[in-house]
């Protein structure tokens, strides 16, 4: 475990979640020291995130007169989905053979994940590992006690103090920050787009967020188009988003 002198530099990563919202909450109601809190933008978040985001900085920035730096890719998820070109050889060669246009990464999928990679980890890896040579920066990261086997070497004041994922919900909210109600709905509060999801959630998606559903009905019509029936065009394992509408549109006709 990292060494917690107070001449170190201390960064947080905020996912903007319920438990690394806990951690921040509590490590600034607990007087330790903080100088930079990370936050890595997909740009494919939920409004009430950015709203509850928003929220959070201000206070961060009343107690410690800091606001919370953004990350983002500078090109962003939609460029990635259906622009970026392909360079590597091999995946040239590849796309030929099948026939996939050489632009664009389509949807994720389990074995090409690379929003999470693109968007997230690697621009937070990049900059604590700048922080870390520079300045010796201690990095803490919000995973809460029930979750302790995802620890690897870095802070986890969560997992210090045992608290959970419930618990550091109840703390987010005890404090007033309900995340505009998310939690309630959703079982997570990530990308609204995201492919690994589960159906039930989507389902939620198209009833709570119609605005939200329809662009990703537009998404889906995009890849289908651009990539074809594979893998990069395919938003879920024998499900487009349009069978889904489809789908629920009959459960609620059947319900009704
Ligand atoms: S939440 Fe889903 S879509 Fe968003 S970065 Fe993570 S895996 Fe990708």
């Amino acid at each position: 475990m990292a060494g917690t002198s107070q001449n170190n530099f201390h960064a947080v990563s905020l996912s903007g979640g319920k438990d690394s919202t806990a951690m921040l909450l509590l490590m600034i109601e607990r007087d330790m020291p903080i100088d930079m809190v990370l936050y890595a933008d997909t740009g494919m978040e939920f409004p009430e995130m950015y709203d509850h985001l928003a929220k959070l900085d201000a206070y961060l920035y009343e107690q410690r007169g800091i606001h919370i730096t953004v990350l983002r890719h500078p090109k962003g998820f939609e460029y990635l989905m259906f622009d970026e070109p392909k360079v590597k050889p091999s995946s040239i060669e590849n796309r030929l053979r099948l026939g996939v246009p050489l632009y664009g990464n389509g949807w994720p999928g389990i074995r090409v994940r690379w929003c999470t990679g693109a968007l997230k980890t690697k621009l937070i890896d990049k900059e604590v590992k700048r922080l870390k040579g520079e300045l010796g920066a201690i990095h803490y990261i919000g995973i809460a006690y029930d979750e302790a086997c995802r620890c690897k070497g870095e802070r986890y004041p969560l997992v210090e103090w045992g608290i959970t994922e419930a618990q550091a919900l109840q703390i987010c909210y005890d404090r007033g920050y309900d995340f505009g109600g998310l939690y309630e709905i959703y079982n997570r509060a990530s990308c609204w787009c995201c492919p690994f999801q589960r159906i039930g959630e989507l389902r939620k998606l198209r009833k709570h967020h119609p605005e939200l559903w329809a662009k990703l009905m537009e998404l889906d019509d995009r890849a289908g188009k651009q990539f074809g029936p594979g893998p990069l065009g395919q938003f879920k394992k024998d499900w487009s988003v349009l069978r889904l509408e489809e789908r629920f549109a009959q459960e609620d006709s059947t319900a009704a």
